[in-house]
């Protein structure tokens, strides 16, 4: 059986998937592009954003164009969101988050439904298209902040913290398998541990002292933090990963607005103030710390110098990345209720401008490591050369000095970069540097 895998929206769906195709595999099935043809297609959808939601309808759609015999599958929080917007038709077997790892059976019942009825079976096909440098590990579900434009809440079910024991055995599995690289997923992963863990809800841990015991993992090089929310960060929470010299100095802090209005109107449970007392924190740890972060323009009664305050905050805080997104009406949310909807144009103008600031942002960020050697986890290789990220998430253009061979470089390694400039390329900023 020939499967592709789609996945949308976050690290934790980036996660699943990973899931679903090991069971897959586990089962016989050959894993082929999205792009080819297949008997099975499995979108694991995402319902964030309208834009995501669109997305997921789109996929389904070209999943069926490029085999309509094949047996399409839409799994995750489109489905489990409903609604008008889930296509009736697009789809031949819906699942939903809480049966994702029961998919490959309902699959393997279904195809067996069909083939009673049509006789019909697949080629196999060699190949397995898969990130072999950097493993995402989910150790968190659930969500119960209830951010008033979200329906994650409603949508993933309650708290649960995967048991440290079990997240050391599988970061353990990966290091063995050659990942460099672990990035910590959940859906509120600032959550981790709070509510107890998934087979004991009085065990208390957090996700501090869990960092520091998988610091221990041999092979291991990185640890990367998926989305935080800022009052993780304490002394508390800086004394226990005070040793853990392989968490990256690399914060994705959720921020949303800079506006205390709008965090206020978002239901978002910090004030930018706290979020800069957080930031301060990391940096009195560590001064080079890159912070990352998502920020919503046109947020319902969101005004210009709303907006401007916003974008004033970026600059104080002087993020490396920020991921700039267009509100959008989520039905079943606070948010889409509300009244004083911010025109799409006003939205467009505000989205551009902030997208031109962050930009800005990253290229002052980056360029103070020129000149620097830093260390580069290569991920692949094309027409400019090997690329890779930096361990404060720089994506870096890297090359051997004139005439050296490159071809003594090999994804997964970790390359001593000498970096010597930065360039923007297709809106994204790039380090460019020489094998030191
Ligand atoms: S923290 Fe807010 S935005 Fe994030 S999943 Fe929870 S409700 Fe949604």
């Amino acid at each position: 059986m020939r499967v592709a895998l789609y996945t949308l929206g976050c690290k934790v769906n980036s996660y699943e998937t990973d899931k679903i195709r090991e069971t897959f595999q586990g089962e016989g099935a050959v894993i082929v592009p999205f792009t080819e043809p297949a008997d099975v297609y499995v979108v694991n959808t995402c319902t964030v954003t309208q834009m995501a939601a669109k997305k997921s309808r789109q996929i389904l759609h070209r999943a069926r164009r490029l085999n309509p015999e094949a047996l399409i599958v839409a799994a995750g929080c489109f489905v489990q969101a409903g609604g008008e917007e889930m296509p009736k038709d697009a789809a031949d077997l819906y699942i939903g988050n809480e049966d994702k790892p029961r998919l490959v059976q309902m699959v393997d019942e279904a195809m067996r439904d069909r083939m009673e009825r049509t006789e019909a079976c697949g080629e196999i096909r060699e190949e397995e298209p898969r990130e072999h440098t950097r493993a995402f590990l989910k150790i968190q579900d659930g969500c119960r902040q209830y951010c008033s434009y979200c329906i994650i809440p409603y949508v993933r079910g309650p708290l649960r913290s995967k048991e440290p024991e079990e997240v050391l055995a599988e970061a353990k599995d990966l290091a063995a398998r050659g990942y460099q690289e672990l990035v910590l997923t959940g859906i509120h992963l600032s959550s981790y541990g709070r509510k107890g863990t998934f087979s004991d809800p009085g065990r208390q841990t957090t996700l501090g002292a869990l960092i520091g015991r998988l610091n221990e993992t041999e092979g291991l090089t990185r640890i990367r933090l998926g989305s935080l929310e800022p009052g993780l960060i304490t002394e508390e929470y800086l004394e226990e990963i005070a040793e853990a010299d392989k968490l990256c100095p690399h914060y994705h802090l959720s921020l949303q607005s800079g506006c205390a209005k709008t965090l206020r109107s978002m239901n978002r449970r910090y004030t930018p103030e706290e979020y800069a007392g957080a930031v301060e924190l990391l940096r009195r740890f560590r001064p080079d710390t890159a912070i990352t972060t998502d920020l919503i323009v046109g947020f319902p009664g969101e005004t210009r110098e709303d907006f401007e305050e916003s974008l004033a905050f970026l600059r104080q805080i002087g993020f490396s990345q920020v991921h700039v997104f267009k509100y959008s009406r989520r039905e079943g949310t606070a948010a889409a209720k509300r009244k004083d909807q911010v025109p799409e144009d006003v939205k467009h103008e505000r989205s551009e401008r902030a997208i031109e600031e962050a930009r800005a942002l990253s290229e002052r960020f980056a360029s103070r490591f020129i000149g620097s050697v830093q260390n580069v986890l290569l991920e692949e290789r094309t027409e400019r050369g090997w690329e890779g990220y930096t361990d404060h998430y720089i994506r870096t253009l890297v090359t051997t000095a004139e005439g050296a061979e490159t071809g003594r470089l090999s994804e997964n390694q970790i390359a001593r970069v000498r970096l010597q400039s930065c360039i923007c390329q297709g809106g994204e900023i790039y380090l460019k540097g020489v094998i030191a």
